[in-house]
């Protein structure tokens, strides 16, 4: 039943893409083949099934986020990563500044956007960029199940040449105190941990791994039930940026998205789903990705706000 349903929902949202546009501040993005459309799922009993190009790699970007905030939480506790960052909704466009000038405390307003997200990285132990970078990349390859993971080196030059937005994010945060280190070494960390090449699978897996509370496939716990849930619980109410309101009114599932194209869902006891296609709205959201979204969560009814759980769809 689901095969089905992933094949009917990637025939019919192909054109979807026309209503959006591939992501271009960052070159290497603007090259991307705008008509790829992706799905997969994957189901807490190990389970996987996928439709349309579910297999062809994309930069994570922003989604490498809801990983990053997983390991800084265990490498400094939940205390330490919200000394400097709040846990709510910025209302402002992801890569904004407005905030860190006039908002309370002149903080970032939560670790999914841009700001928050260079001051998590900012958090992760070693000794110097590569080590701190090596320790995602594993990380990212434990939590997704996927020791494939690897960077996209054009990416990352692309997002290191033109991220001048990014730094002078960063370099705000230093004027504050609020991030300790090298600011270029710090900034060169994001820049790769958003140039990670990722497929809709993976992405399944990883969403799969977070609806599980932290929990891999083999029954091994990664996080505590409180770091799995402060993840989720900030892609919630954070994941698409100053569009997240109006996702959680038509999808009501906690996701994350990133300006490669893709989405990250993470259906609490169920599993995981990844959909990848790179046009994305006027947000930065891919626009395919959330309609092909609403729909699944129709499907099988286990949204987080009025579930009417259709297990006949599930099996
Ligand atoms: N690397 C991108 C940036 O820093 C990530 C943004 C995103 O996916 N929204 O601008």
């Amino acid at each position: 039943m689901i095969d089905a349903i992933l094949q009917d929902l990637v025939g019919r949202h192909r054109e979807d893409y026309k209503r959006g546009q591939v992501a271009t501040y960052i070159p290497e993005l603007a090259r991307v083949d705008p008509g790829h459309l992706g799905i997969a799922i994957a189901f807490q009993d190990g389970r996987i099934v996928t439709a349309g190009e579910s297999e062809i790699p994309f930069a994570i970007e922003s989604i490498s986020k809801t990983v990053v905030l997983a390991l800084a939480l265990l490498d400094r506790g939940e205390a330490e990563v919200f000394r400097h960052m709040r846990q709510e909704p910025s209302g402002d466009a992801f890569n904004s500044i407005v905030k860190l000038q006039t908002g309370s405390a002149h903080v970032p307003s939560n670790p999914f956007i841009n700001a928050g997200a260079i001051l998590t990285t900012s958090l992760i132990a070693g000794g110097s960029p590569d080590e701190k970078f090596d320790r995602i990349l594993r990380f990212m390859q434990r939590i997704s199940e996927s020791p494939g993971l690897d960077l996209d080196r054009e990416t990352y030059l692309s997002e290191k040449a033109t991220g001048h937005t990014n730094r002078a994010l960063a370099w705000m945060m230093k004027s504050y105190g609020d991030i300790d280190g090298d600011v270029e070494d710090i900034l060169d960390v994001y820049f790769r941990q958003c140039s990670i090449r990722v497929t809709a699978s993976v992405l399944a897996k990883m969403g799969r791994f977070f609806a599980a509370g932290g929990v891999l496939s083999t029954g091994e716990r990664v996080l505590t039930a409180r770091e799995a849930r402060i993840v989720v619980g900030l892609m919630a109410t954070c994941g698409l940026y100053n569009g997240t309101g109006t996702y959680m009114v038509n999808v009501g599932v906690p996701t994350k998205s990133g300006v490669g194209g893709g989405l990250l869902a993470a259906y609490s006891g169920v599993g995981g789903i990844g959909t990848f296609s790179p046009a994305l709205d006027e947000v930065g959201n891919s626009v395919a990705g959330q309609n092909m979204m609403r729909e699944i969560s129709e499907k099988l009814g286990l949204d987080i706000l009025l579930p009417t759980v259709r297990k006949e769809n599930l099996g």
